[in-house]
């Protein structure tokens, strides 16, 4: 039998855009031609979209790398490089994405949420034709690709139905959904015999409709992680109220009342909002009490609960006794419900982690060489828009390295006056107190 997966973990990673490309123009009877380096495609991205045909994780399940494409780097004569193919991955409705090591999450594919790009694809660089100016006629730069992101995503699946069943293993959840819906659960005397949560849909004839799970593995210790209970209790995040099922029969000798409170507070333990959501008792299994609905369990579970606002049913999902009243009750409470769905929010933000990745430089002293090398893909952006051969331009680039503190971290590794200062392919003989002068705000990036 496949177990039903319902979490998993993979790797996502966008795609790298395409790098500028350095060339001129090569024509008879133009020894000199200009600068005519295309632009690098832009990267794909990782879209997540919902697939209703899908109801498991398992596609999932042995983990693995999805890539989007790559874009290619430009080329020579102006030529663009070919944007790299988005990649979509599809996942069932109800999927929670979340940063795999803080558990934040990112995007919830339920609600509206059908279709969501979680990581986009870098842009490409500039080719070297966007360089030329009336001082820089031949720039042998062009600007590099945003690399690509990797992250590392958990994927939630938490069912979305309007109603749980929640209760000890062997009071009869699957039982009742068999007979309420057009699920076919597994029934039997095992305890945890439904190792996935079953959804059902009841149909009322003169009443709104809604879908039921039956959600396995509830048992005591289960919000501390013991059993399978833990696993399962997400799947009761969305519901929007709790039919709670007991054995009122005691047939396996434990006391219904105790039963309610273990579970209530395996509930609250769990998830505080989850325990102040309506709930209606199943008292059930009176085919087995011989005074039926009349019995004095019945009056003491009335007595208890019924004050604090929970109606109590006395039912037999065998006999079908009770069963039709609870589910008209629970129509009604449905109905009267705000209509709002319990959708995710997000926590966290792979563009802002992009951004981070795209400030970072290092600045480190190279011993066999002698020099001081700095890189980062900031750095390498600055250059791409910097002309070092005019002197605004190479003012504006001495104020840079003194604003982004790269001077101060040249200072921290004992460089010396005279000593060399190497990025990417220039090299820079190091002065204390260079004369920098101000650099006009709007011009500085041109
Ligand atoms: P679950 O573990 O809560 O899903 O319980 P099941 O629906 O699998 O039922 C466990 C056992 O209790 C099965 O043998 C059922 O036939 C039996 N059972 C369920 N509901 C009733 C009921 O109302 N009366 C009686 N006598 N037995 C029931
Ligand atoms: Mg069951």
């Amino acid at each position: 039998m496949p177990v039903f997966v319902d979490k998993a973990k993979i790797f996502i990673q966008s795609g790298k855009g395409g790098d500028g490309h350095v060339s001129f123009r090569r024509e008879k009877y133009v020894p000199n031609g200009g600068p005519d380096g295309g632009d690098g495609g832009k990267g794909g991205d990782i879209i997540f979209v919902v697939d209703e045909g899908l109801n498991t994780l398992a596609d999932f399940h042995y983990g693995g790398k999805y890539k989007a494409e790559n874009g290619q780097d430009g080329n020579k004569r102006r030529c663009h490089g070919k944007n790299g193919e988005d990649l979509y991955i599809k996942v069932p409705e109800g999927t929670v994405i979340k940063e795999a090591e803080s558990g934040k999450v990112i995007a919830d594919m339920s609600g509206d949420n059908k279709e969501v790009i979680v990581l986009k694809g870098g842009r490409g660089g500039n080719g070297n034709m966007h360089y030329a100016t009336s001082t820089m006629q031949a720039p042998k730069y062009a600007q590099p690709g945003q690399p690509a992101i990797t992250l590392e995503v958990l994927l939630e699946l938490k069912v979305i139905a309007d109603v749980g069943l929640v209760g000890f293993p062997n009071v009869g959840k699957s039982t009742f959904l068999s007979k309420v819906s057009n699920a076919k659960p597994k029934i039997a005397n095992y305890h945890f015999t439904t190792l996935s949560p079953m959804l059902g849909v009841v149909d009322l004839n003169d009443a709104n409709g809604f879908v039921v799970a039956d959600i396995p593995g509830l048992i005591e210790g289960a919000a501390d992680g013991a059993g399978l209970g833990h696993e399962f209790l997400r799947h009761i995040e969305r519901t929007r109220m709790m039919i709670h099922v007991v054995d009122a029969a005691s047939t396996e000798g434990r006391d219904p009342i105790e039963d309610i409170e273990a579970i209530n507070s395996e509930l609250a333990k769990y998830n505080a909002d989850i325990s102040k959501r309506p709930q209606v008792i199943a008292a059930n299994k009176i085919d087995m009490l011989p005074e039926g609905e009349d019995a004095e369990i019945i009056q003491k579970i009335r007595e208890k609960y019924e004050p604090m606002g929970v109606k109590v049913f006395a039912t037999s999902t065998l006999t079908g006794k009770g069963i039709k009243e609870l589910l008209y009750y629970v129509s009604k409470t449905i109905s009267e419900m705000p209509k709002e769905k319990i959708v995710f929010e997000q926590e966290f933000f792979p563009e802002e982690m992009a951004r981070e990745q795209d400030e970072a430089f290092t600045v480190e002293y190279d011993s066999d060489s002698q020099e001081y090398v700095i890189e980062g893909p900031k750095i390498e952006k600055m250059l791409g828009y910097t002309n070092l051969e005019s002197e605004k331009g190479f003012a504006f680039f001495q104020k840079f390295l003194a604003d982004n503190g790269i001077l101060d971290e040249l200072e921290k590794l004992h460089i010396n006056e005279g000593d060399t200062v190497r990025m990417y392919g220039y090299s820079f003989e190091y002065y204390r107190n260079a004369d920098t002068q101000p650099v006009d705000d709007e011009e500085e990036e041109t």
